[in-house]
């Protein structure tokens, strides 16, 4: 079967993690998340989480020759061949063209770009309140989704924190980021017939089953 190239789009908080969890069993496709990536570095101290770090704790985008690089290592792992989901890349234009570039060096390319659409207010409410496991990331609210031990991960039971980046002063400036550099790519897949639109202020299931539907119906246009 011809592969499946995703790109999930949309605000911080929108859900995109959710979904592409839920996408990645569905369809046995490997989630490719730049945030996660990064994340692990600084963790791991590497020299690339050192440089990353003070941008990711202002909310700010690491440069793009960083991450470009790091996705395009990625990409060319065993996993990724038959397709993806990226979640958090491309978030600049520049992004867009390389991640193009690469596709195109293999004689692939993108296959739907899914824009997870979030109003602002609801942006905050929901990272404000976001709780992540130190082990494995798994995801919590405090209000929406709490777990069955205050502070304690049901999956793993790790410790649960506030990520650095989901303090409201932070939180605010993410929106900012996105708005100015990562919306204009809207047009950029809006363009090439690729941008798909989904209401994110459903619920996670309606959501999943809204992104279920839009990729049968890609399969049935494009036969991929
Ligand atoms: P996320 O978990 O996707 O919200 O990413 C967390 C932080 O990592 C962002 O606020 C950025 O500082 C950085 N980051 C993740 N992906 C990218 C990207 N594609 N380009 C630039 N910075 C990124």
């Amino acid at each position: 079967m011809p592969e499946l190239n995703l790109i999930l789009f949309g605000p911080p908080g929108a859900g995109k993690g959710t979904q592409a969890d839920r996408l990645r069993i569905d369809f046995r496709l490997p989630f490719i998340s730049t945030g996660d990536m990064l994340r692990a570095n600084v963790k791991d101290g590497t020299e690339l989480g050192k440089q990353g770090k003070d941008y990711m704790d202002k909310g700010e985008l690491v440069p793009d020759e960083l991450i470009v690089a790091m996705a395009r290592e990625r990409l060319t792992e065993a996993d990724a061949q038959d397709g993806f989901i990226l979640d958090g890349f491309p978030r600049t234009i520049e992004q867009a063209n390389a991640l193009d570039a690469q596709l195109a060096e293999l004689k692939r390319r993108v296959t739907a770009a899914i824009l997870i659409d979030v109003p602002g207010e609801e942006v905050v409410r929901r990272l404000s309140g976001r709780r992540v496991c130190v082990k494995a990331g798994h995801n919590y609210h405090v209000d929406f989704d709490p777990p069955k031990r205050d502070g304690v991960c049901d999956q793993d039971g790790s410790r649960l924190i506030q990520r650095d980046d989901d303090k409201p002063e932070v939180i605010r400036n993410r929106l900012e980021v996105y708005h100015q550099q990562t919306e204009p790519l809207v047009s950029y897949y809006d363009q090439q017939g690729l941008m798909r639109r989904i209401d994110g202020t459903r619920s996670p299931e309606e959501v999943h089953d809204h992104i279920r539907a839009v990729i049968a119906t890609l399969r049935m246009e494009d036969d991929v």
